[in-house]
């Protein structure tokens, strides 16, 4: 199939390259001139193991290219994917500036039966909003579908091809046969493909990534506890992870979360929750624990020496917000970082991926 992706960041580099590794044509678009010369170029402007290889292999079969411009890219594409970001405004709410604007410009140069996918995290009516603002600049026929990504930074190869499920929501009959064709590589292969509304799949992404942040922020707060009680959280862990009704991934305290993904969707599904005057507790819970969490550490050294640290040298290891990753976006090691230089501390840091985006 020819495919389109806007956003050649984390998701859409990774989208883009493993769909052309399936055997489609791929176009990837991106506004960032200095990114989309950087990859003509042979180079790679994140880190993600593996990536490398399969871009060079993909390219050079003259299966994955990259442009900044988009409307050629538009007109001769059966698919479209949106991969753009949805950052955290200051409200909390997801800041879907970048997926309308994109929407627009995809709606000026859509062709007849066509579809767009919106590959980036987006609150529920998002697929109405893309829906109406295509239709305000088109007469042509096309569907959207809500196909939110599951795959996490660090291990994002292996995710994408080997997904636990893949979500396909959208409003046309036809448009279901065409996410099969699209992802049949992964069906064939015993992967579900589970079909539904544009609303539901957009409202599943949250619920998977706001339910792993509410039992990391359980996990957080009874480590929190068993320092009080002098119990050995590690030990615990242990055992509430080998019940088989619990399992035991996504068990491990720490200093809160962080990255691009858990700190910025669970604040726009409450946003979204209050919104329809529906206060989602448990959630706003989870926030406020999480951002609370990353003070801990720092606590932690206050204990040790008081609130003056000058003279004192603090070596951090690991500055993205997880391993085999170079995002730092909300890592809680920056927040440990600023603490300790408030309290006049020297910090040196070190990373094997993320010595330079952290001095960005
Ligand atoms: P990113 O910031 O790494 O990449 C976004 C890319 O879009 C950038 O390269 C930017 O230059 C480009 N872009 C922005 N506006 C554009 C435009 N008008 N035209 C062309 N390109 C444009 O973001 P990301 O981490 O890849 O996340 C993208 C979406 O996927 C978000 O909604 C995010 O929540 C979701 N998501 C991310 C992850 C993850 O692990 N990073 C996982 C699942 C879902």
């Amino acid at each position: 199939m020819k495919i389109c992706v806007v956003g050649t960041g984390y998701v859409g580099l990774v989208v883009g390259t493993c769909l052309a590794d399936f055997g489609h044509s791929i176009t990837c678009v991106d506004k960032d001139q200095g990114k989309v010369d950087l990859l003509n170029s042979g180079g790679i402007p994140i880190y993600e193991p593996g990536l490398d290889d399969v871009i060079s292999r993909c390219m050079e079969a003259g299966r994955l290219r990259f442009v900044t411009v988009l409307s050629d890219a538009v007109r001769a594409a059966e698919v479209i994917f949106i991969a753009v970001g949805t950052p955290a405004a200051d409200d909390g709410s997801a800041d879907l500036s970048g997926v309308l604007a994109v929407a627009k410009m995809i709606g000026e140069s859509l062709t007849n039966g066509s579809v767009v996918v919106i590959k980036s995290t987006v609150p529920v009516g998002t697929a109405d909003r893309v829906r109406a603002v295509v239709a305000s600049v088109t007469d042509v026929d096309f569907d959207i579908v809500s196909n939110p990504e599951f795959l996490a930074e660090g291990t994002a190869l292996e995710d994408f091809t080997h997904p636990d499920r893949i979500v396909v929501g959208y409003a046309k009959t036809s448009t279901g046969p065409m996410m099969d064709e699209l992802y049949a590589p992964l069906v064939r292969t015993g992967r579900p493909i589970i079909h539904m509304s544009n609303r539901s799949a957009e409202v599943s992404k949250y619920a998977a990534n706001a339910m792993l942040a509410t039992r990391i922020t359980f996990m957080n707060q009874l480590a929190n506890f068993c320092d009080l009680v002098d119990a050995d959280i590690d030990s615990v862990r242990r055992v509430v992870g080998s019940d088989s009704r619990i399992g035991s991934r996504f068990l491990f305290p720490g200093c809160g979360y962080g990255g691009s993904c858990f700190p910025k969707d669970v604040q726009a599904l409450a946003f979204t929750s209050a919104e329809k005057g529906y206060p989602f507790d448990i959630i706003n819970a989870v926030h406020a624990i999480n951002e609370d969490q990353k003070l801990v550490l720092g606590r932690k050294v206050d204990s040790l020496f008081g609130e003056d640290w000058s003279g004192k040298r603090v070596a951090v290891w690991g500055l993205a917000f997880k391993p085999q990753t170079d995002d730092v976006r909300e890592a809680p090691a920056l927040v440990f970082i600023r603490h300790a230089l408030s309290r006049g501390a020297e910090v040196v840091a070190h990373d094997p991926e993320a010595i330079e985006s952290t001095r960005e």
